[in-house]
């Protein structure tokens, strides 16, 4: 049959997953490979998913009192000199411009691997006193990282993203910006992606290049590997000092501001298709879904005259409740392709309409989490419909939780961390002593990294011993193998 054909291309989540994860994005007309090694396009389907990502977080981006601003994608060299660890940290990645035309340049531009240092010559300018105070900007705009190895949405040369960026009066307020966005992040990925997450701080080795603290949220995939999902950075006074960021306290005195940095980018694409996805393709949450609800017509008999009719009116009666909604009349393909197709395309809820449903006054829903069929009334539809993909949402969430919570381990002795690692991958949860040394040793031999520091608010027990050394420790630590 032919949606058996279409369901066998694709290879199977449990046996291949980076090949499953590859397959399904060219499958799904997520993004296609670009000529140019390590660069992808996102194709309209995978664009609408970015899209739905930056409104539902650029609307929390604004209720906090930030506002958007663009700065510019060249940033000179003299600029990224000037904070050497930020420098040192991503000089291997920059791109560099060198030629204008036929002219060669003064000074070579770098295309921007981020903006700390464009944006910090210029809140220079603009920050004089304690009025202008603080300064919340943020910037949606693409990155240029000269990667190594790459992947689709995880890891590409040039990507998206928004990246904030913040000046405040005192230690205190940036701290508090820092663990404001922290949570943010975190409640908009459980809500809007349904990825529940685990949020804390980075190890020094981890952290962001020029930061005094970097935090983090980060995933379980469905591979039982860890992604960073989203990070948010302390700078402290650092970038302020080199570029001189100063204003007039409230008692006339200089002093340089205090800064963060945050962001997000298309990775998060790559995350809910990691997350959610299942042997028969993608499974999206209907607040990101590109496609909320699809609508297929049983084309049999006269169905053009009897079924096409109603299903139109139907796709006007949701689009009119803001459902995204689609009607798949191609006459070409029959109806069990197209639900091969969609389900493989990851759309929510699939309604089905045909002669017979017709005379009974019904639709039959089919849920893409469960896959489970009820028999809905054409009249109040549009209910059934936003009570159908609220509870999809949850149950996706709620699916997503179990996964991360059968596969976070909390072991004792370094042997049963090898082990799990080995074995069952997910997160280990364990005490670190906080010297580099174990932490090193430990990625060494097993390839686990420290993934977040529990903050101390969120933790349980005070003490323990270090996984590795056996020294006391206090530091309460997720590991993991990560992308
Ligand atoms: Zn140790």
């Amino acid at each position: 049959m032919e949606e058996e054909r279409f369901v066998t291309k694709l290879t199977p989540k449990s046996i291949d997953f980076s090949k499953w994860y590859i397959e399904l994005i060219q499958k799904a007309e997520l993004a296609d490979y670009a000529p140019m090694k390590g660069m992808m396009i996102i194709r309209p389907y995978g664009y609408a998913i970015w899209e739905n990502i930056q409104r539902l977080l650029d609307l929390r981006i604004k209720q906090t009192g930030h506002t958007n601003a663009y700065f510019p994608l060249f940033i000179p060299e003299s600029f990224l000199k000037k904070e050497t660890e930020h420098l040192e940290g991503f000089s291997p990645e920059v791109a560099w411009v060198t030629h204008g035309g036929r002219d060669e340049l003064e000074e070579r531009l770098a295309v921007r691997p981020t903006s700390e240092a464009i944006i910090g010559n210029m809140y220079a300018k603009w920050i004089n006193s304690w009025r202008d105070l603080p300064v919340l900007i943020n910037q949606w705009a693409n990155i240029v990282r000269w990667e190594k190895v790459t992947r689709p949405f995880l890891r590409t040369t040039e990507f998206l993203w928004q990246e904030g960026h913040t000046a405040h009066e005192t230690e205190a307020d940036a701290q508090k910006e820092t663990l404001m966005i922290l949570s943010l992040y975190k409640e908009f990925v459980e809500t809007e992606l349904a990825i529940p997450v685990i949020a804390g701080k980075k190890s020094k080795k981890e952290k962001f290049a020029g930061a005094l603290e970097t935090y983090a949220i980060e995933a379980l995939m469905g591979d039982g590997k860890a992604l960073q999902m989203g990070t948010s950075h302390n700078l402290g006074q650092q970038f302020s000092k080199v570029f001189n960021i100063r204003f007039e306290d409230r008692s006339q005195k200089l002093q340089h501001v205090w800064q963060t940095s945050w962001g997000v980018s298309t990775r998060l694409v790559g995350s809910i298709i990691m997350a959610h996805g299942d042997n028969s393709g993608l499974v999206f949450p209907p607040q990101i879904a590109p496609v909320q609800v699809i609508i297929i017509p049983i084309s049999v008999g006269n169905w053009r005259q009897e079924v096409l009719p109603v299903t139109q009116t139907i796709k006007d009666r949701l689009e009119k409740k803001g459902v995204r909604v689609k009607l798949d009349d191609r006459a070409e393909f029959t109806p069990g392709w197209k639900f091969s197709e969609w389900e493989m395309r990851g759309v929510p809820l699939r309604i089905e309409i045909g002669p017979r449903d017709i005379k009974n006054n019904q639709v039959l829903f089919v849920r893409r989490d469960t896959m489970d069929r009820e028999a809905i009334p054409i009249n109040g539809l549009e209910e059934g419909v936003r009570t159908r993909l609220d509870i999809i949402q949850k149950n996706i969430f709620e699916k997503a939780l179990k996964f991360q919570e059968e596969n976070t381990h909390q072991i004792q002795t370094y042997e049963e961390f090898k082990d799990i690692i080995e074995s069952k991958k997910g997160f280990i949860k364990t005490f670190w002593c906080g010297s580099e040394a174990c932490e090193e040793k430990i990625k060494d031999e097993t390839l686990a990294t420290i993934r977040v520091i529990v903050l101390k608010e969120d933790q349980t027990d005070a003490t323990g011993k270090c996984i590795l050394c056996t020294k006391e420790a206090t530091n309460f630590v997720y590991f993991a193998r990560a992308y």
